[in-house]
C-alpha cells in the first residue's frame, strides 16, 4: 500500500467533512497502529473511544469472524442469537429492562427521543414533548440529534432543525428548575461531556436533576455513547453518581470496533414501543452482536480493575508533566489542560511525529486509550508526552493561542 496514492484518492473521491491527519493507518494489534512503511504509532484514541480491546483482540476477532462465516445479517423480521444475548448482558450490566439496537451513537439517541416523546404522549397527551440539554454537549450529527447538541458551532447552515429543544447551563440548578416545565418530556445528558472538553458534571448537580425529573415523571436519558462500556473505570459511568436512569444509550466502545449503537431502557418505558413504533435495518446485526458479545464476555472484575489502576497511574503521571495546568475526565477518558499559549492540535500534531496518536477536545488535549492498556504503555505514552511538553518553545507558539 502506498500512502500517497491512499491520500490523494481519498481527497479525490470522499467528501471533505473531516480535516485528516496526513497518516495513513494500515493495520493495527494491541495498543499499535502501523503505517504502510511498517512505524508503529502507540494508539491512546481508541479510534475515538470505539477500539475497547484494542486492535485484533484474540476473542473478538475469533466470535466476529466465526458469526461472519455463519450469518452475516437476516433482518429483524426473524429471530437471531446474538441480538438477545448481547442485550441481556447489557440488561445485566445496567439493570434496565431492554434494549433497541442501532448503528452509531447519533441512531442511539435519535432513538432515545423518539422514546421519551412517545412515553410522553401515551402517559400526558401532545403537548409535553420538550427535550432540554445541556449547554456544551454533543449527542450526534443527525438533525434531532444536532439539535440536542448545546454547541452552536455544530449548528450553522443546517436549518430549520426540530422543534421544542432547550439547552440549561451545566451544573446550574436554578437555571434546570426554571426550565423543566410542564412541557418537558425528557433531559439528555453527559455525565462526562466529551467532545464538549471532557468535563464531568458535578454530583451533586447530577443528583438534584434526577430527583426533579423523578418527581415530574420526566424521563432522565443518560448519554453514555462514550462513557459507557468500561470507559470510565465501571460498565456505565451511571455508578459513579449512583445514577439510575429510565434511558441510557450506548454506542463507541460496544462492538470492539463494528457499528453498533444501544437505547436501553426500563420496562416502562419499552412498553410503549410496540411492533412498527420505531426500526432499524441493520439494527441488531448478528456480526455486529456477536463483536459485543465478545467486548463484555472480556471485562472481567480483573479487566476493570487494570482499567482503574492504568487510570489512576496516567493521571499521575500527567499531572507532573510540564505545562500541565488539570487533568480532567473520569477513569480512562482523559483532559488535559494545556497553560495558556500552547495549542493542543499542535501538541498532537507533535505527538504523533514522536509515534503516539492522542485526540483533542475543544483546546484540551484527550485521550481515549484502549482498554486493554498497561502499565507499560502508560509509562511509554507519558515519555512521550514528557519530550514533547518539555521541549515545547512558548516563545514561539504562544502568540498563536
Ligand atoms: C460520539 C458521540 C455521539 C455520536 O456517535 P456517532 O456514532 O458518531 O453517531 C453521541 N454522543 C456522544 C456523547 C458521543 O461521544
Amino acid at each position: 500500500m502506498n500512502a500517497e496514492k491512499v491520500i490523494k484518492r481519498d481527497n479525490k473521491y470522499v467528501m471533505h467533512t473531516y480535516a485528516r491527519s496526513p497518516l495513513v493507518i494500515e493495520r493495527g494489534q494491541g495498543m499499535f497502529a502501523y503505517d504502510p512503511e511498517g512505524n508503529a504509532y502507540l494508539d491512546f484514541t481508541s479510534g475515538i473511544g470505539v477500539n475497547a480491546l484494542g486492535f485484533a483482540h484474540p476473542a473478538w476477532v475469533e466470535a466476529v469472524t466465526q458469526q461472519a462465516g455463519k450469518l452475516q445479517h437476516i433482518s429483524n423480521l426473524y429471530y437471531t442469537g446474538p441480538c438477545g444475548k448481547l442485550a441481556k448482558k447489557i440488561c445485566q450490566r445496567t439493570g434496565l429492562d431492554k434494549v433497541f439496537f442501532g448503528n452509531s451513537g447519533a441512531e442511539a439517541n435519535e432513538g432515545a427521543i423518539k422514546c421519551a416523546r412517545k412515553y410522553s404522549v401515551t402517559h400526558y397527551g401532545p403537548n409535553r414533548n420538550k427535550v432540554v440539554s445541556l449547554v456544551n454537549s454533543f449527542h450526534g450529527r443527525t438533525l434531532a440529534t444536532l439539535t440536542a447538541t448545546g454547541q452552536d458551532v455544530f449548528h450553522h447552515d443546517f436549518g430549520p432543525f426540530p422543534e421544542n429543544f432547550a439547552y440549561l447551563p451545566v451544573n446550574d440548578l436554578e437555571a434546570l428548575q426554571a426550565a423543566l416545565d410542564p412541557t418537558v418530556c425528557a433531559v439528555m445528558i453527559e455525565l462526562v461531556q466529551g467532545e464538549g472538553g471532557v468535563v464531568a458534571l458535578d454530583a451533586g448537580y447530577v443528583h438534584a436533576l434526577a430527583d426533579l425529573c423523578a418527581k415530574r415523571d420526566i424521563l432522565l436519558i443518560v448519554d453514555e455513547v462514550q462513557t459507557g462500556v468500561g470507559r470510565t473505570g465501571t460498565f456505565l459511568a451511571c455508578e459513579h453518581y449512583g445514577l439510575h436512569p429510565d434511558i441510557v444509550t450506548l454506542a463507541k466502545g460496544l462492538g470492539g470496533g463494528l457499528p453498533i449503537g444501544a437505547v436501553v431502557v426500563s420496562e416502562k418505558v419499552a412498553e410503549t414501543m410496540g411492533p412498527g413504533s420505531h426500526g432499524s435495518t441493520f439494527g441488531g446485526n448478528p456480526v455486529a452482536c456477536a463483536g459485543g458479545c465478545a467486548v463484555l464476555d472480556t471485562m472481567d472484575q480483573e479487566f476493570m480493575e487494570n482499567v482503574n489502576a492504568c487510570a489512576v497511574a496516567l493521571r499521575e503521571g500527567l499531572a507532573k508533566l510540564p505545562h500541565v495546568v488539570e487533568v480532567s475526565g473520569l477513569g480512562l477518558m482523559v483532559g488535559i489542560s494545556l497553560e495558556p499559549g500552547i495549542n493542543a492540535a499542535e501538541v498532537r500534531a507533535a505527538c504523533e511525529k514522536e509515534g503516539l496518536l492522542v485526540l483533542t477536545a475543544k483546546t484540551r488535549l484527550r485521550l481515549l486509550p484502549p482498554l486493554i492498556l498497561r502499565r507499560g504503555d502508560v509509562d511509554a505514552a507519558l515519555d512521550v508526552l514528557y519530550k514533547v511538553l518539555s521541549g515545547w518553545q512558548m516563545t514561539d507558539r504562544g502568540a498563536q493561542a
